[in-house]
């Protein structure tokens, strides 16, 4: 069975049935596809239910949401060595798909809410949002009945618009009175709970799906890089369809609306691999199906072993979600240590030829820190910052933000076709970027990306909306970016990887992934503005905010970019005939 095994995935597939690609990329593209529609539209919701439905602060709000889109690929390093090692990907995705699929509807067990409360002369007050989203109404309740507030110019004071209907002042000011937030301990630990089994299932799923991609080729099949630009789209195609559907159900239905459907397609995905798993041909098996069956105490054999260790990556992504801010930096921690791992690893356990090819896939990994920490902003500080000082008004109707998710994966399906076509292009001139070139011009556009929202942003007053455009175009530059070294770095890992290494070295980019999600927390957690209920109360010095951190981190990004260029010589040594 072994030497099946390891016989089939050296000689890759020779099926040119889906696409002129063999028929198991088919079911591979539509598992990952709905594991990405209930991904990304829990994502598109999450940073604005966690403000505004649990009121947690934007700081801490920004800390929980980096620490979880952290784990759910740092995790990946795990579920990648246990099915290098025991389980094989077939069972480590069906597994993972089975969390997921809990853990997506357990997020639409919502409860009543986070309360805010206001105490004036001695009476309280709540304060709430009447709607969902970037539109919400901020509004106070009292004994006698409800007004909508705002906020002076500069925060000072809270205005009340029917003072008579809650017995309170026209104005109070904000310096006297202060607030307190309730919240249900129940439906916080679901949350918690939820996230953490959504983690652990990334964690067996997410590498374990990719590395089957790279297994349906033989070493030398070229189209590889295809086969994996055709995943990519399926995962956009995901992620397309959920900013959409869930996006607007959670906004203007109720948010477990939004959440109970990411959880519907996770169950559509889990199904269909069910159904097709047999068009992979047995490559995606267990290296030693004998080694399953063995006891290790008790009933429970190695497999169930494997299945076991959920709970701890379970335990382990809930203290660190409760606990975001250690979180970060334990997380940098554990980013230091695997490069030292990799560098013993490449010369204890690796065969000379394969060696500097291993530090090549360790810088490509690394190489994402300053790419995805800037591009993730999407999902968090560029969220808020479009909900609630964009003019979001297209055509008369007021877009919901996590419909805006849509266009980094609308543009990935326009030109991603288009990027592969020029490739193909360039390489019959000769002229085609090599790897560590494309990397570092990724890098350049995220940064230039911010510069040009910046741009935009200054281009009208200071606390006025910034034009809807502008964001389109950072979309627009960051997608561009994320096709230079997104698909091409899946690409390649497995070209990289040494023999039976590959789901270590996928589980190396994701866990790289993860980290550079954990510091865009930290970076959206430095745009951070006053909120009350959710919603911002000083404009200019929340827009000034967003301004100065994007331009830092911009800046940053075109000097590593440089950088990057300088070195990428080397690196393309590095990689031999794999460049
Ligand atoms: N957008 C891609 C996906 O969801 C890339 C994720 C990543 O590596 N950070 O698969």
């Amino acid at each position: 069975m072994v030497e099946t095994q390891a016989g089939a995935a050296a000689a890759g597939s020779h099926d040119t049935s889906f696409f002129g690609h063999p028929r198991g990329l088919a079911i591979l593209f539509l598992t990952e596809m709905w594991e990405r529609f209930s991904y990304y539209g829990m994502r598109g919701l999450l940073i604005i239910y966690l403000t505004q439905h649990f009121l947690f602060s934007d700081q801490h709000s920004a800390l929980i949401y980096g620490a979880y889109i952290a784990l759910v690929y740092v995790m990946a390093i795990f579920g990648g060595s246990l099915a290098d090692k025991y389980l094989g990907q077939r069972k480590a995705v069906t597994f993972g798909a089975i969390l997921l699929v809990m853990g997506h509807f357990g997020m639409a067990f919502e409860g009543g809410g986070s309360k805010e409360v206001m105490v004036v002369d001695g009476l309280e007050y709540q304060l709430t949002l009447e709607g969902r989203g970037g539109d919400a109404t901020p509004i106070v309740k009292s004994a006698i009945g409800q007004s909508e507030i705002s906020f002076s110019e500069g925060a000072s004071h809270m205005i009340i618009a029917d003072p008579a209907a809650v017995g309170l002042p026209a104005q109070i000011a904000t310096d006297s009175y202060e607030t307190q937030t309730t919240r249900e301990p129940l439906f916080v630990g679901v949350l918690y709970l939820s996230l953490a089994l959504i983690i652990a299932g990334v964690g067996f799923l997410k590498a374990n799906i990719s590395t089957i991609v790279g297994d349906l080729y033989g070493l030398h099949d070229a189209r590889r890089d295809s086969g994996f630009t055709i995943f990519y789209m399926g995962i956009n195609l995901g992620s397309f369809l959920a900013s959409w559907s869930c996006g607007i159900l959670g906004i203007v239905y109720g948010w477990k609306y939004g959440f109970g459907l990411a959880g519907i397609g996770m169950l559509a995905g889990l199904l269909i691999f069910l159904r097709y798993q047999g068009w992979l041909e047995g490559r995606a098996e267990p290296p030693d199906p004998a080694k399953l069956k063995e006891k290790v105490f008790g009933p429970i054999n190695v497999e169930w072993a494997c299945y076991s260790s959920a709970l701890l990556m379970m335990a382990v992504a809930m203290s660190l979600i409760m606990n975001p801010a250690p979180a970060a930096k334990l997380m940098a921690a554990t980013g230091v240590l695997m490069v030292l791992f990799l560098i013993w690893y490449s010369f204890a356990k690796v065969d000379g030829k394969y060696r500097s090819r291993v530090w090549a896939a360790t810088y490509f990994a690394l190489a994402q820190i300053p790419f995805w920490s800037l591009f993730e902003q999407a999902g968090s500080s560029l969220t808020l910052f479009t909900d609630r000082l964009v003019d979001r008004n297209i055509a008369g109707w007021s877009v919901p933000t996590p419909v805006f998710q849509s266009l980094n994966a609308g543009f990935i399906f326009i030109f991603a076709p288009f990027i592969a076509w020029l490739w193909i292009w360039m390489a019959k001139r000769k002229i085609e970027p090599s790897t560590p070139v494309k990397f570092s011009i990724g890098i350049f556009g995220v940064g230039l990306g911010f510069l040009a929202l910046v741009a935009g942003m200054k281009s009208t007053g200071a606390s006025a909306l910034t034009p809807v455009y502008f964001i389109f175009m950072v979309y627009w530059i960051h997608t561009m970016s994320e096709l230079m070294l997104s698909p091409v770095g899946l690409s390649a890992m497995t070209k990289l990887a040494p023999p039976h290494a590959a789901g270590l070295m996928m589980g190396t980019w994701f866990l790289y992934s993860g980290l550079s999600n954990s510091l865009s927390g930290v970076i959206a957690g430095a745009t951070g503005a006053e909120t009350i209920g959710g919603k911002i109360i000083d404009v200019t010095a929340a827009k000034a905010g967003y301004a100065s951190v994007y331009t830092n981190v911009g800046t940053v990004a075109i000097g590593v970019s440089v950088f990057m260029l300088l070195i990428s010589p080397i690196i393309k040594k590095w990689m031999k005939e794999a460049g």
